[in-house]
């Protein structure tokens, strides 16, 4: 059986990786809207991969005996500015995520819970290769400021990512 407060925090958790795949979709969306087609595509797949990360707790849960208890999404932050804010906030999203997933795992140690920890180990890396990815984007976005050249290069090589 799963502990009971190991549940409710997974509960939580899968909230908070489909409120992220909110947020990428709607991201996704206003690079659409703004052609950024490489953008919006990469966006997509991270919404995809935010759906399997929520769909992993999910599982978990529901492998160990608990019971899946889905919670309201609020509407996502829809007025971007440009490229560079949508990736800081891209970053500032999974850096809020890993910390969640930290908590967890303190949570699981606290709680005994050995079960968890194959789950969470999955997820520490995780979250280090989203936060490197997100990252290295944030950083070429600043480095190449307004050059539209350039951006369109960034915007060229995002497009390559295709859904994990
Ligand atoms: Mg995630």
């Amino acid at each position: 059986m799963i502990p009971k407060k190991i549940e409710s925090a997974m509960n939580e958790q899968v909230q908070k990786e489909f409120a992220s795949a909110y947020l990428y979709l709607s991201m996704s969306a206003w690079a659409d809207a703004n052609s950024w087609p490489g953008m919006a595509t990469w966006l997509r797949a991270q919404w995809e991969e935010e759906i399997a990360h929520g769909m992993r707790f999910y599982s978990f849960i529901t492998d160990r005996g608990g019971r899946v208890d889905l919670k309201a999404l609020e509407a996502p932050e829809s007025k971007f500015t440009s490229p560079l804010d949508i990736f800081e906030r891209a970053l500032a999203n999974e850096q809020k995520v890993t910390a969640s997933i930290n908590d967890l795992y303190e949570l699981a140690q606290n709680q005994k819970d050995f079960a968890s920890y194959p789950l969470l180990d999955w997820f520490a890396s995780e979250q280090v290769e989203e936060e490197n990815s997100v990252g290295q984007i944030v950083d070429d976005l600043r480095r190449v400021g307004d050059s539209g050249e350039a951006l369109m290069l960034i915007d060229h090589r995002l497009s390559t990512r295709t859904p994990a």
